[in-house]
């Protein structure tokens, strides 16, 4: 059993609460037995019904249930127990998220079977009598024998069921060859330590300007305790090499550090880079994992032999032995919000795990959040800058095009003078890239005779034309469809028309205007993976390629030498719709494609398409005033009271018909809450009205900082009786407005 942490309380008396991972409304109270040893903290097994439910002590009992129907804790887990810093985490997250304690503690205990002692594994490993035939040409040995003698030679030993893959014979010629001597059993260790990064080794010399935001960032490692400190610094800066140096001090320190990414798929040019500078692979999470893997991971984590995690968003509620930093890339990127199950935001809830667990948190973007910036010049968050490009690059030039006045011929997307830059840089060599934040060939079909546009049953949503798929599909619900031989309103044959471009469509365009040109679509549907993205990547880099065709996947942290020419599509696409941060979504979106241009020794332009060239987002990206747009920004939000000034959250109501919807809308709406700074919008439909199905009505409140949102949510929700098919769901601090 693990040495308990200073911090955990001891045991009190023969009755203890557990939280067990399950929407429950709290912790339940069981009782220790006699002769059993627990401390809050430690993992349990307790009976829930006919079940055998694991969960860890949460602290003293509730004392709320007679003591004669107590269960008794049926035993205690050798797993590291959760840490204080932990469950106070879990329990931070439940309240201001509005969710039960268990749903989140159930986000730390993600893989179930780690808190198993690890199964002893069966392996083989070559007898004396198989290295003889090996070498005995008398011995006449089957070409599979051979091949599984010849994989075991060198030593080693390995699962009968991997030598019969790598051997490509049946698992039974492994067993006979048992049976025949050939072979013998042996017990394999259990999962391999990870490679130790190595933090003596050198990273490369820092610029000026890294160097003391090195400096500044290692100096709050070695002191320790919370801190937010905000890495600004323009696409190709170098931040990278500056949190690099951060890591290297906690290591250096023996602490553990998390690296938390927008997209961990679209990673792969970082992880090389850490190993490059550190000699080793960092421990890895996200939800493409193999079990096993998540399964070693989860479990080096907790026994602090996993030193360094990059992850998604989930990593953050990893159960850390010894954290001492964390690090938010591309903090401004939407995808750090959870929009289902438990919903949260990963780069905020990682500044209070920070502050819980007392220690140095970095936020980095080249473009920072309005949040973020304004924590920033408020003070409660330090700001380290780094003003230039590394080395000799230069920041691209950012062009606007009035699609009003340069129109690209009909049933194309190009216009005039992107057509021509797009000649240029292909003719000198370089490589192109042209951005559109959409999939697919086309956004919309309409039949040309009666004008029914292909919709979703199931959502408020046109169908989108896949080409390379094949067919029609939603991009809310995955529904899909074949294209329809005839118009299914009035019958017609052959008559729909795509309306619109999709990354597809402009392949389409690209490749019959530059046929020389070798054109790669890069999209989430058009490769299978983190794999097929790293190979295309690789082909970018390796010149391969002349033109990448793709969306927002495209848009981030590549780094690619001879890619001098950026080319948006539809620079207008993120501006409409009800979004309090379209805007500065589309700023940071289109800066950071933009910072894909020019990052070695050529130089780069960037040209926005746009029907709107006097938009301030187009204003801002064309005059390099990033800072004045933010300022801008700021002050109509403050005149608002909109976030980060005031607060929101979203309640959706939702319900498998609009009536039923409607109804319990109205019902919720007639208990809303009157309280001092708080205020209640609608309820309204959703803009997407029908979901998956469902009919959803929204009611947005809208609160002053001092107002406590979360208590009177609580009450309002509390005091709500609905049928069982409607649904609820509250989103503090929404960031998706559908
Ligand atoms: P950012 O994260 O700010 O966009 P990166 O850290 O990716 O910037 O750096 C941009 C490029 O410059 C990368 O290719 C990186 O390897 C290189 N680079 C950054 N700092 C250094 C340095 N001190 N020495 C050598 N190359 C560097
Ligand atoms: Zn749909």
């Amino acid at each position: 059993m693990p040495e308990h942490p200073a911090n955990a309380e001891p045991a009190r008396a023969d009755r203890v609460s557990v939280l067990l991972p399950l929407p429950l409304a709290g912790a339940y109270d069981y009782r220790v037995t006699n002769g059993m040893r627990v401390a809050v903290g430690d993992f349990v097994r307790v009976p829930l019904g006919r079940r055998r439910v694991a969960g860890v002590v949460w602290g003293p009992d509730r004392a709320d249930v007679a003591e004669a129907k107590l269960k008794p804790i049926a035993e205690t887990l050798s797993v590291p127990p959760l840490h204080d810093e932990l469950r106070r985490f879990v329990d931070w997250v439940a309240n201001y998220t509005l969710t039960a304690p268990g749903a989140v503690l159930r986000m730390t205990m993600s893989v179930p079977d780690a808190l198993e002692p690890p199964r002893a594994i069966s392996g083989y490993e070559i007898a004396d009598a198989g290295r003889h035939a090996l070498d005995d040409p008398a011995a006449r040995l089957t070409p599979q024998r051979r091949r599984v003698l010849e994989l075991l030679a060198e030593g080693g030993a390995a699962t009968a069921g991997d030598l019969a893959r790598r051997a490509a014979c049946g698992p039974g010629v492994i067993k006979t060859m048992t049976a025949a001597g050939l072979l013998a059993p042996v017990a394999l260790p259990a999962a391999l330590p990870p490679p130790m990064p190595d933090w003596r080794l050198p990273g490369p010399p820092l610029s000026s300007a890294q160097e003391t935001a090195a400096a500044e960032l290692i100096g709050k490692v070695k002191r320790g305790g919370f801190g937010v400190t905000v890495l600004d610094g323009v696409t190709g800066s170098g931040k990278t090499e500056v949190y690099f140096a951060a890591i290297a001090a906690t290591l250096e320190r023996g602490r553990q550090a998390l690296v938390l990414l927008p997209e961990i798929a679209l990673s792969a040019q970082l992880l090389k880079r850490f190993a490059d500078r550190f000699g080793a692979p960092p421990a890895l999470w996200h939800s493409d994992l193999g079990h096993a893997q998540r399964r070693a991971t989860w479990c080096h984590v907790a026994d602090g032999q996993a030193r360094v995690v990059v992850g998604a968003r989930s990593a953050l509620f990893l159960p850390f032995r010894d954290l001492g930093l964390i690090v938010v890339d591309e903090e401004h990127d939407a995808s750090f919000k959870q929009e289902d199950g438990v919903i949260y935001h990963a780069r905020d809830m990682a500044v209070v795990r920070a502050s819980l667990a007392q220690l140095p948190i970095v936020l980095v973007s080249a473009t920072p959040s309005l949040e973020t910036t304004i924590n920033a010049l408020s003070g409660r968050y330090a700001r380290l800058h780094l003003p230039a490009r590394h080395g000799m690059a230069r920041l691209p030039e950012i062009r606007v095009i009035d699609l009003r006045k340069q129109k690209p011929e009909r049933q194309r997307f190009l216009s005039p003078p992107l057509v021509q830059a797009l000649g240029e840089t292909l003719a000198a060599g370089e490589q192109a890239m042209l951005f559109l934040n959409r999939r697919g060939y086309a956004p919309l079909t309409l039949c040309r005779e009666c004008g029914h546009r292909m919709q979703c049953p199931n959502c408020t949503a046109w169908l989108i034309e896949h080409r390379r798929a094949g067919g029609l599909q939603c991009h809310h619900c995955g529904y899909a469809t074949a294209m329809p031989p005839a118009c299914p309103q009035c019958a017609a044959a052959a008559s729909f028309a795509a309306c619109g471009p999709g990354v597809e469509r402009l392949a389409e365009e690209a490749a019959h205007r530059f046929p020389q040109a070798r054109i790669a679509v890069m999209a989430s549907d058009t490769l299978s993976g983190p794999r097929a993205m790293a190979e295309l990547l690789e082909r970018v880099e390796r010149r391969e390629v002349d033109m990448l065709i793709g969306t927002q996947v495209m848009a981030k942290g590549h780094h690619f030498p001879m890619l001098t020419l950026v080319g948006v599509v539809d620079a207008d696409l993120g501006l409409s719709g009800g979004d309090l941060r379209a805007a500065e979504r589309t700023f940071q979106l289109l800066h950071q494609v933009a910072g894909r241009a020019g990052r070695a020794e050529r130089p780069g332009v960037v040209l926005l398409q746009t029907y709107m060239p006097e938009h301030p987002v187009m204003q801002a990206l064309a005059s390099d005033d990033r800072d004045g747009f933010f300022a801008a920004e700021a002050e109509s939000r403050r005149d608002g009271n909109w976030p980060p000034f005031g607060r929101l959250a979203a309640l959706i109501v939702s319900a498998p018909d609009a009536d039923a919807a409607d109804r319990a809308a109205r019902v919720i709406a007639r208990q809303a809450p009157h309280v001092e700074g708080i205020e209640v919008l609608g309820p309204a439909p959703a803009p997407l009205a029908m979901l998956r199905g469902r009919h959803r009505r929204r009611f947005l409140v809208k609160a002053q900082r001092a107002a406590s949102l979360q208590s009177t949510l609580r009450a309002w929700l509390d005091a709500m009786q609905l049928p069982a098919a409607v649904r609820v769901q509250v989103d503090v601090d929404p960031y998706s407005f559908l």
